[in-house]
């Protein structure tokens, strides 16, 4: 049986170059990945997720999934109703769904796009450690891993990993706009990342929405080079 990855794919360019990342690690259409619906203001990145998973991977092979008892039961910024950027016990909840995801669909690694910059506990590598350990405690005997390939990474180096043609399908923005606000925490850290790079940002060339457009055939020619 063919090795199958499930990739939390947020919409954001980290979760990207995780996309694009299993991608290279196998097939395509060895690739599944589910996008959250959490209450998040900038749900544009849904659109983002969905456009992602629609050039790269197999049609059915992408799901995005409704978690919006979340805003219901904590309090954040991102959710609309709080002064926080951490979303309290999100992580936590998406993996458990991830992985209850993972064994319904047959597949041995699901990814997360923790990066180096990201400090919150559910984004540790202790954290993924435990995460393992309960998934061996809820699964006797099931080989699925939880793993962070890109945990020891910069924003630089997650940009540089990324072709450009995927970075213009990414959205960052907290206030959910195009062309970005330029003034939120998730736009500061984009344009450090892309300033470190010394490349520009493809969202910020762009003349009209990505995400609006109707063909992507440059990334679809990406996943046609790695089909079986
Ligand atoms: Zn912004």
């Amino acid at each position: 049986m063919s090795r199958r990855i499930l990739v939390l794919l947020s919409g954001g360019l980290d979760s990207a170059a995780l996309l694009y990342q299993a991608c290279r690690m196998v097939s395509p259409r060895n690739v599944e990945a589910i996008t959250f619906d959490y209450g998040q203001q900038h749900h544009r990145e849904l659109l983002a997720a969905k456009v992602m998973a629609r050039s790269l991977l197999a049609w059915n092979n992408w799901q995005q999934l409704n978690l919006a008892v979340i805003p219901e039961i904590v309090q954040s910024r991102l959710t609309g109703n709080g002064d926080n950027d951490w979303v309290p016990g999100r992580n936590l909840i998406f993996v458990s769904v991830a992985v209850a995801y993972a064994m319904t669909h047959r597949c041995q690694e699901i990814l997360l796009g923790s990066v180096a910059a990201d400090i919150y506990p559910d984004n540790s590598t202790n954290f993924v450690k435990t995460v393992n350990a309960t998934v061996q405690e809820t699964f006797p005997g099931h080989t699925l891993g939880v793993s962070v390939p890109l945990k020891t990474l910069s924003k630089r180096q997650v940009i540089e990993l990324i072709p450009p043609g995927l970075a213009r399908l990414t959205h960052s923005c907290y206030a959910g706009v195009w062309p970005p606000c330029g003034e939120c925490k998730a736009c500061k850290d984009r344009e450090l990342g892309y300033a470190e790079a010394g490349i520009p940002d493809p969202l910020l060339v762009a003349e009209t929405d990505p995400l609006l457009e109707e063909s992507y055939s440059d990334l679809l020619l990406v996943s046609d080079a790695h089909q079986e």
